[in-house]
């Protein structure tokens, strides 16, 4: 059945989170009841139950990746699926808060076209917390985001946003990079975050820091090639 189209879809990669699934759906719908929204989740190839733990409702679409292709390759599908006028995104691992997300889309109510979530008070390991401080201060200079959190997936943008993403490994970090090079308004608001009580983080010091240290180079290229256009 076909449904409406909704005003907000809210994009969810899940890797191997299926202890987490059903509490995050749960969160999910008790946070954005009456609001007229999608939940778009992508299976980024899980090896458990993940995908079978969704509850498949009218209100929710599951992409399924044969094998595991990375977040962003999730992200970047699940933004492309999404039929909102306002794109949501958010962890499926429960760090995020669901109900950050209506406080996302009162600013872009007021006129943002992304809004990014900081994570004011970070719930993460000493080491995790001090990379990415370290990864956040370098890549906001480099490539002139202005975001101090890019980590933080917690955001919502207006879906003429998406236009401006490229799909590439390590994309899911530039997204405030990528979207302001188009000349949208960019907004932060500070959002809650909480540990991971459930499954395991898929990033550590090695295969996060060299290949995003690349990638800003990448980036940096992009944005100064980066094709500029609003539609009248
Ligand atoms: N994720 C994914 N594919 C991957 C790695 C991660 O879909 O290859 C998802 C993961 O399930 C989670 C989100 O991306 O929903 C962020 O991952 P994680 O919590 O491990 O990152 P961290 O919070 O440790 O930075
Ligand atoms: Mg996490």
């Amino acid at each position: 059945m076909t449904q409406p189209t909704p005003a907000l879809s809210v994009v969810i990669p899940l890797y191997n989170e299926q202890d987490n699934v059903e509490s995050l759906q749960k969160q999910l719908h008790s946070a954005l009841s009456g609001l007229n929204y999608e939940i778009v989740f992508v299976d980024d190839g899980s090896k458990d139950a993940t995908a079978q733990r969704v509850e498949k409702r009218p209100d929710v679409v599951l992409l399924e990746f044969e094998k595991n292709a990375g977040q962003s390759a999730a992200m970047y599908a699940g933004i492309h699926a999404a039929r909102g006028e306002v794109i949501a995104l958010l962890d499926g691992d429960l760090q995020n808060d669901p109900a950050d997300i209506p406080l996302l889309l009162a600013e872009i109510d007021k006129g943002a076209d992304l809004v990014c979530g900081y994570r004011a008070k970070r719930k993460d390991t000493v080491v995790k917390r001090i990379t990415s401080r370290v990864a956040n201060f370098v890549r906001s200079r480099f490539t002139k985001d202005g975001v101090r959190d890019t980590g933080c997936t917690l955001k919502a943008m207006r879906r003429e946003c998406r236009a401006a993403l490229v799909p590439f490994y390590g994309m899911h970090r530039f997204i405030p990079a990528l979207v302001k090079g188009m000349g949208y308004k960019i907004v932060e608001i500070p959002v809650n975050h909480r540990p991971r009580t459930a499954g395991v983080s898929k990033y550590g010091l090695g295969n996060r820091a060299i290949k995003a240290t690349v990638d800003m180079f990448g980036v940096r290229w992009l944005l100064s090639r980066q094709v500029k256009y609003k539609v009248k």
